[in-house]
């Protein structure tokens, strides 16, 4: 049922994985890392914890003195230096959550489960060795592998990354993305009769953070030399995300601006609605997106192609949360394209952010999913079940 000469969507977002660069991998100061993804398992530098620690409040005692009343010695706390005086037999050191054990002390027995006497201390009978005590690289020692090629960094990363002493991680490097805003009606002064403000750039541009790109920002007029010099000054960025100018229109500028820097087209329009005239291209190493230039067209496509796109190049395999939901509002039949609809998703409930047009910002903005509806599909009624897919990813998913 697809329309002639226009590609299915689902072969259109293969074809898109399937141009993705390959990157190499980099070293990076860890906390550089955060929402990037491992490239090779991580190795400790330093012994976790650094020393034996003391895991409860209480008393740092020899097994040989349980059921003894012993002598209460100097308090040692958190932060103590390396602590070297021995504790003497039929002596205990009170000590602190986070303190460092002196040798000799076997076991730290919890305040409650001793009687104090002044400076003295009546301990338990039975007294496990070991017990409230993580020795020295007890949890992880120096050299072993402390997380595995392919994990997120998360912020609990950055603090294990820290706590043995690993100072930079190698790690899939953070996406390059260029946004370019075409055309003439993107004016700095919406005032001007006729100019509108550029709503594109910012929404991609905050899409692709989200997911965990680098991006800058450009906005270029309806002019194929504007357009050509700014695409030839982008250095090496692995990806450029047009919007506007990419349908049929006099001023569509930018399937010829691609043809003429010699960018391999890898398709151009996809049998969707909204975002028909989306176009792919190859330049290089560079992957380029043609988004078309209505809000909710460019937004689709940013979604469906482009942030998995950025994924994958930063070595994440994971893909959009689906589900399924009752509909909260009748949906009509469908003609020739497949049709992706807006919905807000809440709690099994799918309520459809039924668009004017493509050109709408205001009706989709609190959608969290998109449903879609078959080529030729049939009016469904409210009530009825609906497969949806999250808009964006789990950040901290592979
Ligand atoms: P185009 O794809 O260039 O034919 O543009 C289609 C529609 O989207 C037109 O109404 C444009 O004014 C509008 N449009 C294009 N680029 C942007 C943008 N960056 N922000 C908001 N609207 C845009
Ligand atoms: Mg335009």
């Amino acid at each position: 049922m697809s329309m002639a000469g226009l590609l299915e969507p689902d072969v259109a977002l293969e074809q898109v994985l399937a141009a993705v660069p390959t990157a190499t991998s980099v070293n990076v100061p860890a906390g550089d890392c955060l929402g990037l993804v491992l490239a090779a398992d991580a190795t400790a530098c330093a012994d976790l914890p650094p020393f034996d620690r003391a895991m409860m409040d209480g008393y740092a005692v020899r097994l040989a003195d349980a059921g003894a009343t012993v002598e209460l010695l100097g308090e040692i706390a958190a932060g103590d230096g390396a602590y070297q005086k021995p504790l003497p037999a039929g002596h205990a050191y009170p000590i602190m959550t986070g303190a460092p054990l002196p040798p000799g002390a076997e076991a730290v027995v919890p305040h409650e489960q001793t009687q104090r006497q002044g400076d003295h201390v009546d301990l338990p009978e039975r007294i496990r060795p070991g017990a409230n005590i993580v020795p020295r690289g007890g949890e992880c020692p120096a050299g072993r592998s402390w997380a595995k090629a392919g994990a997120v960094v998360t912020p609990m990363t950055l603090a294990a990354a820290l706590g043995v002493g690993a100072k930079h991680l190698e790690v899939h490097p953070r996406p390059r993305v260029v946004v370019i805003a075409t055309g003439r009606e993107l004016a700095a002064d919406p005032r001007i009769a006729g100019q509108i403000r550029d709503t594109n750039g910012p929404m991609l541009a905050a899409l692709f953070q989200e997911v965990g790109a680098s991006v800058q920002r450009q906005v270029v007029g309806d002019d194929a030399e504007a357009l050509c010099a700014v695409l030839q000054s982008l250095g090496d960025v692995e990806v450029v995300v047009l919007t506007g100018g990419v349908s049929a229109g006099t001023h569509d500028e930018v399937p010829g601006v691609l043809r003429r820097l010699g960018a391999e087209i890898l398709f151009h329009k996809v049998a969707q609605r909204p975002g028909k005239p989306l176009l792919v291209a190859r330049l290089g190493r560079q992957l380029l997106f043609g988004l078309p230039g209505n809000p909710l067209a460019a937004h689709l496509c940013a979604c469906r192609y482009v942030a998995p796109a950025l994924r994958r190049l930063a070595g994440r395999t994971s893909v959009p949360t689906r589900g399924r939901g009752a509909l909260q509002a009748a949906l009509p039949a469908n003609t020739e394209r497949t049709w992706f609809l807006p919905a807000l998703v809440e709690q099994g409930a799918v309520l459809p952010l039924l668009p004017l047009s493509s050109a709408d910002l205001v009706q989709p903005h609190q959608a969290n999913a998109y449903l879609r509806l078959d080529p030729g599909s049939t009016a469904m009624a409210a009530g009825a079940e609906i497969d949806y897919t999250r808009i964006g990813v789990d950040a901290w998913a592979r």
